[in-house]
């Protein structure tokens, strides 16, 4: 093909691409572009995961008549002027790329007034072209409803998820701009039903209930909102922060703003977890909301399009505010268990055998497999004698080849993991009745997750049914978390969930019951029945060699390695 420069109409649907990866992005858009106006009320409502509409409406300042073309046009921002305004930005936009950008993947609807004006304007697009334009009545704002998303972009549309996952993402969005500005009241609407709404009083606390429910509200601590005076810097780091007793499976309850924009940073995170040391068990994360301040020129917004990262210029200053603020919260309401003693409480990490040992893994699951090649096995086990336990967490036992190793807690997870998956095939998964129903809250983001997943829950023994504003009602769950917190083990799935395949998603949900149902632990002491018993059942397994997260249930030391370790051969 020869060197030609691109149609306009191209050129706008690639650059798009950059701003618009999925209909939660349109909705951040939209939703910065309301607060920006300065609006004190916003509503989000969407249909059909957003692909189907989108419709965001304010109470801001509005567009005059004469600008709201203009509004559409790529780089048309009144934002900033020139490159200098770049260094200081206070505004969420600034790139002027949002409206074009949306207006060049899907059919656009505005109609936006001004305190001047008597009468507003209203403008409709597609394909990024004005098709219609004419004067409507409404209170001062915008609305802005988009709908069809991404239908003239079939590759965008094939990659996007279930409607449950885009909802959630959607949900995520509009949850962190809540969280965010507490002053302004949010509304979200999901397929006509009310997922959001914040009273916008200005309390942080407010929208936490709102967002995240009273359990975790209940054990928040507001950050000591001090101001670290580090070199030039200044750094104020304000919101709060999860006392250590509402953990979480996944760093999705770290929510950061810098200057009021909603950053993901991996520093920042960082930070926060570095001031959780030693309060956490391993494998958990705190839930915080953090607010940073800084002087506008110390913050490079403009590197990503979707303006999500940013680039401090003071990277480390900013770490240690956040750190030590985070830290002085934590130490202020509570006693720092001592080092020694959350060593022993928490497991410590997965650790490796010693060289001479060989892992027995040989699944491809495996995620942590030995340093050394290894030793391939027959998949199913040998018939093994049980000789005694070690530490009270290791079956000692010999086989046909040597001796093995087995870590009781590895196995018996395994040995539950399937069992649970079996039931479930026969359907014949056993089902503990609550004595009461409990009530259990859920989060909007988890709860586009739980709309449409009841089934598949249901399916492994918990019965859950709606029980009016994002409360569910639990009146049975599956007998192997009798005795657990399994309110804690439904929370943990729900928020892992990220639009798996309905097999891995299933799986998912068995590992997660297996790994809470009680199977015996590093520590305990077995009877050689127990033991002999355990055994015989992981004999049966399936996969018998690691465990349901993929590490090794146990490690086999072989009659050759013997002889060679001892110089016999
Ligand atoms: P940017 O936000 O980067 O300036 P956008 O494409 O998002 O670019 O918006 C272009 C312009 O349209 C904005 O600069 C603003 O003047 C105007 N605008 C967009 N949305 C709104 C709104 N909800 N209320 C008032 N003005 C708006
Ligand atoms: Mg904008």
């Amino acid at each position: 093909m020869p060197i030609k420069v691109l149609d306009k109409k191209v050129v706008s649907q690639i650059a798009a691409g950059e701003v618009v990866e999925r209909p939660a992005s349109v909705v951040k858009e939209l939703v910065e572009n309301a607060l920006d106006a300065g609006a004190s009320q916003i509503a989000v409502e969407v249909k059909g995961g957003g692909v189907s509409s989108i419709r965001v409406t304010d109470n801001g300042a509005g567009i005059p008549a004469a600008e709201v073309a203009l509004a559409f046009e790529r780089y048309a921002t009144s934002k900033i002027d020139n490159l200098g305004d770049l260094q200081s930005i206070s505004s969420l936009g600034f790139r002027g790329e949002a409206l074009p950008s949306v207006a060049a993947v899907a059919q656009v609807d505005i109609v936006t007034c001004t305190a001047d004006e008597s009468v507003g304007t209203y403008l409709s697009l597609e394909d990024g072209v004005i098709v219609n334009r004419k004067s409507q009545a409404r209170p001062r704002g915008t609305t802005v409803a988009v709908r069809n998303l991404f239908r003239k972009v079939p590759a965008r549309l094939k990659f996007l998820k279930s409607i449950a996952t885009e909802n959630s993402h959607i949900a995520n969005v509009a949850s962190q701009y809540a969280l965010a500005f507490p002053e302004i009241g949010f509304t979200l609407f999901i397929d006509g039903r009310k997922a959001l709404r914040t009273a916008g009083r200005g309390r942080l606390m407010d929208s936490v209930i709102e967002v995240y429910g009273v359990e975790i509200a209940q054990n928040m601590l507001e950050i000591e909102g001090s101001d670290w005076e580090s070199g030039t810097a200044s750094v104020q780091v304000t919101g709060m922060v999860g006392s250590p007793a509402v953990s979480r499976a996944g760093r999705g309850y770290l929510s950061f703003f810098l200057n009021r924009r909603w950053v993901n940073s991996r520093l920042l995170a960082w930070a926060v977890e570095e001031a959780y040391h030693g309060l956490l068990p391993a494998g958990k994360h705190p839930v915080a909301i953090v607010n940073i301040a800084l002087p506008l020129t110390e913050v490079d917004v403009n590197i990503h399009p979707t303006k999500s990262e940013v680039k401090f210029q003071k990277e480390h200053q900013v770490f240690v505010a956040v750190q030590k603020a985070v830290r002085q919260t934590l130490v202020a309401q509570m006693p720092v268990p001592k080092i020694e003693e959350v060593a022993t409480a928490y497991a410590s990490p997965p650790g490796r055998g010693p060289a001479l040992w060989t892992s027995a893994a040989v699944s491809s699951r495996s995620t942590i497999p030995s340093p050394e090649a290894p030793q391939t096995l027959a998949v199913s086990l040998p018939v093994l004698r049980v000789l005694g336990q070690l530490m009270s967490s290791y079956i000692v036992a010999e086989g046909p080849d040597g001796l093995y190793l087995i870590d009781q807690h590895a196995a018996h997870e395994r040995i539950i993991f399937e069992q649970i998956k079996q039931q479930r095939s026969r359907q014949e998964i056993e089902v503990q009745g609550l004595l009461e129903p409990v009530t259990f809250e859920v989060s909007p983001k988890q709860e586009e997750v739980l709309k449409s997943h009841y089934e598949d829950l249901a399916e492994f023994g918990f019965s859950i049914e709606p029980f009016g504003a994002r409360t569910y009602l639990v009146r049975a769950v599956p007998r192997w978390l009798n005795n657990t917190d399994w309110v804690g083990v439904l929370r943990e799935l729900l928020d892992s969930y990220s639009g798996e395949d309905k097999s891995d998603w299933m799986e998912k949900i068995a590992i997660a019951i297996a790994c809470h149902s009680g199977a015996v632990r590093a520590g305990q002491v077995l009877t050689d029945d127990e033991m002999r018993e355990l055994v015989r059942q992981l004999e049966q397994a399936d996969t018998p060699h690691t465990c349901p997260h993929g590490r090794p249930t146990m490690l086999h030391l072989s009659s050759g390695q013997l002889r060679r370790e001892f110089g016999r051969s």
